[in-house]
């Protein structure tokens, strides 16, 4: 196990605070994800090798004996039963001779900054910047993964950063940002790393965040309702085959969670995105918009997001923005208020209309807030009240 923060490994925690400041930068500018790549790229020199695959396991209190003297993790719906030596299909929960272990813990693959927005939250402090925070490992095994290269490996095969709880706050303190967010890949299998930060930065008045598919049991869901202030859920279709087939899990599960949180008073936000000929079918999504207003009324921000080819769907076409537009008009027709595009700059569906006087109160351009008009959680010109967190 490689010593932490040794000054004779070329990786102290002063270099480490300055090369993510610089990595979360870099990434911004070029609008990529902080890959493992680009952290190498960024690192020549002295490069972490020591860093590559840091990992120690972490008792998890989510295990559980099975009649067959095996393991059975109780976090997500897979319901993994663990022989001694194997691991979930997350890649990152073992059993090691009868006791469960985590092997995401303060060892993230990816830390930077980003806007808020990209996260993406458009009803929680518009314009401000979050410390965005991940391990590898996903629950899940969608055919469309944006971020294939950190979710779907294993522990030792990339680089990481040695970043404890505690110096996870520090970083985001002295980078003035509003809030940890846990994002990018599958927060639920890093679920003790982030509970833990999450404890702290509450203490430390950061706001936390995550951008989850929603793939949890309800007793850790329920404990991390008291932590988390805004949720972004990934609603991936109202199908139950492209579940199966596309995502690797199931519908009723996810539907679960987007009801606890909203019932536990957490701030949400729903992302769907739209791959063509896969779960593009518009009585489907008027299915899942009827859901929406139904279960968590018209006020849940909802946001359609436009695939790009990549990973094993590269073969498909990116969706046309007239497929986001006739969603975007169904969600409307269903009675939901604030019906975003995502991943089309410069769309009208950036934007943030007040649905009393159909002003714009928040005019976007990509991650790029040009002018809020909201004051004090108010439409600024109507003053009818606007859901969020707001500033
Ligand atoms: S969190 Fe990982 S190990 Fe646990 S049930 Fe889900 S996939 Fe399996």
């Amino acid at each position: 196990m490689p010593e932490k923060n040794n000054p004779k490994n070329g990786f102290s925690r002063r270099h480490f605070l300055k090369t993510a400041t610089l990595i979360g930068c870099s990434a911004l500018a070029s609008n990529l994800s902080c890959s493992p790549k680009v952290i190498e790229k960024n690192m020549t020199g002295d490069h972490p090798e020591s860093l590559k695959g840091r990992f120690e396991p972490m008792p998890s209190p989510w295990f559980k004996e099975t009649a067959r003297d095996n393991l059975q993790c109780t976090l997500c719906p897979k319901a993994c039963e663990l022989e001694d030596g194997d691991r979930g299909v997350c890649k990152v929960r073992e059993n090691k001779k009868g006791e469960g272990f985590t092997l995401a813990y303060g060892n993230p693959a990816l830390v930077q900054e980003d806007p808020i927005e990209r996260k993406p939250f458009y009803h929680v402090h518009p314009a401000s910047r979050v410390l965005s925070i991940c391990t590898v490992g996903c629950n899940l095994q969608c055919k469309f993964c944006e971020v294939w290269d950190i979710a779907l490996v294993s522990p030792e095969d990339v680089h990481v950063f040695d970043l404890p709880p505690e110096a996870a706050i520090d970083h985001a303190r002295s980078s003035h940002v509003k809030a940890i967010s846990y994002a990018f890949a599958e927060p639920v299998v890093f679920y003790e790393y982030m509970s833990d930060i999450a404890t702290l930065a509450k203490n430390a008045g950061l706001l936390n965040l995550i951008h989850t598919a929603g793939y949890i049991q309800p007793e850790p869901l329920r404990l991390l309702c008291g932590k988390v202030d805004a949720a972004n859920v990934d609603l991936k279709s109202f199908d139950q085959d492209f579940y199966n087939t596309v995502v690797g899990g199931e519908l009723e599960p996810v539907l679960n969670t987007i009801k606890t949180l909203h019932r536990a008073g957490v701030h949400l936000e729903i992302t769907n995105l739209i791959i063509p000929t896969l779960n593009d079918d518009m009585d489907k999504i008027r299915e899942m918009c009827t859901w929406l207003v139904d279960e968590l009324g018209p006020d849940v921000p909802l946001h359609f997001s436009r695939f790009y080819p990549l990973y094993q769907l590269s073969a498909l076409p990116r969706t046309p923005v007239s497929t986001l537009d006739q969603a975007r008009s169904i969600a409307m027709e269903a009675g939901l208020n604030y019906v975003y595009i995502a991943k089309v700059i410069g769309h009208e569906g950036e934007n943030t209309l007040c649905p009393a006087c159909g002003e714009t109160l928040i005019k976007r351009l990509g991650f790029v807030v040009e002018d809020n008009r909201i004051e004090d959680g108010r439409c600024g010109f109507c003053q009818a009240p606007i859901p969020g967190l707001w500033a």
